[in-house]
């Protein structure tokens, strides 16, 4: 997708074109406020957006409530990303039954229709984009992944207010999306509707249908200002030149400080939308007749994800918590030529402990210990 000359259109409410996308026959999933968090799930036709909402976070904290009555989008990225939908925590891949001769295995493909992404962050374009490189690689090439990303259609909108946990401006991957989407919204201020940009043709082709007034310079200048105010707000950042850092300190003590309140819940990796550990497991029935593979998220927290044989090799917490750390901002780059992290804050907001990825890579940054 590449970015398109189209002029910048306004919109008054959001709904009109999830409405459009439902008329031309898109599944649209998108925010819905739901157990006390902003969640991505599917639309049905006159579902309503959340409104009037904003979020709180920190480490260890999310609290969704109420905010502006008259704006659609004051919160930031809630417990789920989009990768639930992209990479399904549970998936199966084939099954195979006893014949008369031998046993046949069948293939199994996802219904997945066409299907539009409304609501994607600056943050979550990039997760994609990271996603992309691991699941068509040139080594690897996982099928039911490019299948699903091709179906889908990306409509952005654009974090005119950043959380605490946000440091994507430090990532350099928001809050304001430049490429990657098909269409992306700026709520403009309260009650004057919300910039439309238009980043591919299948975009134009979807706004061209809703005979939008154009935005003018005024509008666009103040969706800019927005973005840049919500870049301003962000308190945390991560370190510059960390893959270097991480890679020369893998004896620092800091591994084994963050151990010691690390509770290798995984919540992190769950949580993260770039993590992609998997596992496959066979289920067979008692008659022997019938097995299933599937594939399930898998963390590098669990003791079990590196078990060969006689044992596991990741032991110890501090060596489980090192392998997450030094893969998502340091071997990712060798592996993927990108960091396996976007800035999102999912993993700080959803901690237990309220551990804090930017603070862990200060400290060591801030205290290399030389290889022996
Ligand atoms: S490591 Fe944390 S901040 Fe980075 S992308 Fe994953 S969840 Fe977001
Ligand atoms: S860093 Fe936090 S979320 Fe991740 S495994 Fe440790 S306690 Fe769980």
């Amino acid at each position: 997708m590449s970015a398109s000359p189209a002029p910048a259109l306004l919109i008054d409410d959001p709904a009109v074109l999830v409405e459009a996308l439902q008329r031309q026959g898109w599944r649209v999933i998108g925010p819905q406020a739901r157990d006390g968090a902003i969640t991505y799930d599917p639309l049905t036709p006159g579902a309503t957006l959340p409104k009037g909402l904003t979020d709180t976070q920190e480490g260890g904290h999310y609290r969704l409530g109420a905010g502006d009555p008259g704006r659609w989008f004051d919160y930031v990225v809630g417990p789920q990303s989009w990768k639930k939908h992209l990479f399904p925590s549970r998936q199966k891949l084939w099954e195979a039954s006893r014949t008369d001769d031998g046993f046949a295995v069948t293939p199994v493909q996802d219904d997945y229709p066409k299907t539009a992404f409304f609501g994607v962050r600056a943050c979550e374009i990039a997760a994609m984009e990271v996603q992309d490189r691991v699941f068509d690689n040139g080594d690897f090439a996982d099928p039911g992944y490019g299948r699903r990303r091709a179906a889908t259609l990306i409509v952005a909108v654009n974090c005119t207010r950043a959380a605490a946990t946000c440091f994507c401006a430090s990532m350099q991957t928001g809050p304001r999306a430049k490429a990657g989407f098909d269409i992306a919204l700026t709520e403009l201020a309260t009650g004057t509707g919300l910039l439309v940009e238009v980043g591919s043709d299948r975009g134009a082709e979807i706004v061209d249908g809703l005979d939008l007034p154009r935005a003018n310079a005024a509008h666009r200048a103040e969706a800019e200002a927005a973005s840049a105010a919500a870049a301003a707000m962000q308190t945390r950042a991560m370190p510059p030149g960390m893959a270097g850092v991480l890679a020369a300190n893998l004896d620092h003590p800091q591994w084994q400080v963050v151990a010691d309140a690390c509770l290798s819940c995984g919540n992190c990796t769950m949580a993260c939308p770039t993590c992609f550990c998997s596992d496959v497991e066979d289920v067979n029935d008692l008659s022997g007749d019938h097995t299933e593979r599937w594939r399930t998220w898998d963390s590098c927290f669990t003791v079990d994800f590196t078990y060969v044989h006689g044992g596991a090799v990741r032991r110890s917490t501090a060596s489980r918590y090192r392998q997450w750390m030094t893969h998502k901002l340091s071997s990712w780059e060798a592996q993927f030529g990108t960091s396996g992290c976007v800035g999102c804050g999912r993993c700080i907001a959803w901690c237990p402990v309220g551990i804090d990825i930017t603070a862990e890579a200060a400290a060591i940054a801030a205290s290399p210990v030389p290889k022996e």
